[in-house]
């Protein structure tokens, strides 16, 4: 059945996907700050302040969907007071043990938990996040809408969940520099600092196939999402999506 089908070909996505980070965990932070020119740390940075973390001691529960090494949770808690924890979830174990180490070494073993799980089966009770994030990770999905639901799920009514993702570039001039860019160079760093091309071809073709904006946000909405916002960034190299749980 068409069904079937599908189902073969999300497995066979997961599995490429989780392949590519089992490959390059170890570098991967090095990688993001060399294929972004830097700049997915100012994107994570408004994508942080967009929570709205409270700085007095009140108590905050967040979830990091696909938080891989856990730079979006130390961001957190580091912006936010001293109520705030941040779980971080990740289906790939090399990412998420690359994550626990920095923990232990900044101290921060209290106030972040690293769980090894599926972005499209959230291991978690209804209710239960105060925001959810998901930064570059939504696109890795098998089935989107079914991430977006989950999402959707855990939080506590009047949550917001902030999904930070590539989008697409919209600026003449500055779209034929960032193909270059996309389909030369990043290939090449990847061959270079992580020894494998591949991972990276796939990368940047996911970014590719990836929906724009106002196509992203309507899919929030179909969720269940409400007031949905997308504010591109950078000429729309990325993308930052809020919407809330009422
Ligand atoms: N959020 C981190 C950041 O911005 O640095 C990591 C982003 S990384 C590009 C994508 C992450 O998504 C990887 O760590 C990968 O293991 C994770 N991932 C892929 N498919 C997933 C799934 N179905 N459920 C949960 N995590 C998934």
């Amino acid at each position: 059945t068409h069904f079937g089908f599908s189902e073969v070909r999300t497995t066979e996505k997961q599995g490429l996907v989780d392949d590519v980070f089992h490959k390059v965990a170890s570098r991967y932070d090095l990688m993001n700050d060399l294929m972004s020119c830097g700049l997915h740390r100012a994107w994570k940075a408004a994508m942080v302040t967009a929570i709205a973390l409270p700085k007095a001691a009140r108590p905050f529960r967040m979830l990091d969907v696909a938080g891989g090494t856990g730079d979006i949770a130390f961001r957190a808690l580091k912006q936010g007071g001293a109520g705030v924890d941040v779980t971080v979830l990740d289906i790939n174990g090399a990412m998420l043990a690359v994550g626990k180490e920095r923990a232990a070494a900044r101290r921060l073993g209290q106030r972040v938990e690293f769980v090894q799980g599926n972005a499209e089966e959230l291991p978690f009770p209804d209710r239960s996040f105060d925001a959810v994030t998901i930064a570059f990770g939504i696109r890795n999905v098998p089935r989107i809408p079914k991430a977006l639901l989950e999402m959707q799920r855990v939080l506590k009514p009047g949550g917001r969940a902030l999904v930070l993702e590539f989008s697409t570039v919209d600026v003449p001039g500055l779209d034929k520099v960032y193909d270059a860019f996309s389909f030369r160079v990043i290939p090449q760093l990847g061959k270079l600092v992580a020894g494998d091309a591949e991972p990276y071809q796939y990368l940047v073709e996911s970014i590719r196939r990836f929906p724009d904006a106002a196509t992203f946000a309507e899919m929030m909405r179909e969720a269940g999402f409400e007031q949905v916002t997308a504010t591109p960034m950078t000429g729309g190299v990325a993308a930052l999506h809020l919407g809330f749980r009422i």
